[in-house]
């Protein structure tokens, strides 16, 4: 990867040891790293910045790292978010997963376990994230407005999008062409970290397709992998 393609990570963080570590490893890896200490200021520093990755402590001055996960979530920045949580604080991973986060650690962490999971991480999201949440898509003679929540085909009036549609088209846009389980769409759209309801989820891409398809019974984009789940096919 080029320089001019340099990933940018947001480290919201107020412990200063900790803060000259994640620096310079992850400045040694190639990544431009912004440092925010004061919560208050850590959204404003998203919007300007645009990142492609946070790393978001959980008791910070000003603003808790769960406000500012959820308020980044509500602007619809979908980069992926790794919460920093003190040993004591391990209760609160599941409210930081229903609240947006991707992944936790507990501190003290290995810096590189840290280094490999925000590695995979940025593997799987796309450059869409990069340029913040996309509104318009073109899916064949389908234009989805995702800002609006609508799907334009011809010769139809504008079709409505529910907010959940609208989640799970951003889900299936940030891994597009790559396979997505059932259970990973539960966890990701809906949330759920353990559920077997993977029914939920077939309810869900059938009337997506309905909606985005021409012909919904043979997808040309929503497509089932079958023993694997789904994928946006776009050429
Ligand atoms: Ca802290």
């Amino acid at each position: 990867m080029s320089n001019n393609n340099q990933k940018k990570i947001i480290i919201v963080e107020d412990e200063p040891s900790l803060i000259f570590t994640l620096r310079d490893t992850l400045e040694n890896e190639g990544y431009e790293v912004h440092i925010v200490e004061e919560g208050s200021t850590a959204v404003d520093k998203v919007q300007n910045i645009d990142p492609d990755l946070m790393l978001l402590d959980l008791m910070l001055p000003g603003k808790s790292g769960y406000d500012i996960c959820k308020e980044v979530r509500e602007l619809k920045y979908t980069f992926p978010i790794i919460m920093l949580t003190a040993r004591d604080q391990e209760i609160d991973k599941v409210t930081g997963l229903n609240i947006g986060a991707d992944d936790y650690m507990t501190k003290p962490f290995g810096v590189k376990e840290l280094l490999a999971r925000i590695n995979a991480r940025l593997r799987r999201a796309t450059t869409y994230t990069k340029t913040g949440p996309i509104d318009n898509l073109t899916l064949g003679p389908a234009e989805l407005n995702l800002k609006e929540s609508y799907v334009n085909k011809p010769g139809e009036e504008p079709i409505q999008l529910t907010t959940r549609e609208v989640e799970l088209i951003r889900y299936l846009v940030s891994r597009t062409n790559e396979p997505i389980s059932r259970d990973e769409l539960l966890e990701k759209v809906w949330r759920y970290e353990h559920s077997t309801n993977t029914r939920t989820v077939d309810v869900h891409i059938s009337k997506l397709r309905a909606k985005i398809e021409i012909n919904p019974d043979d997808p040309k984009y929503l497509v089932t992998l079958h023993g694997v789940g789904y994928m946006l096919k776009v050429d």
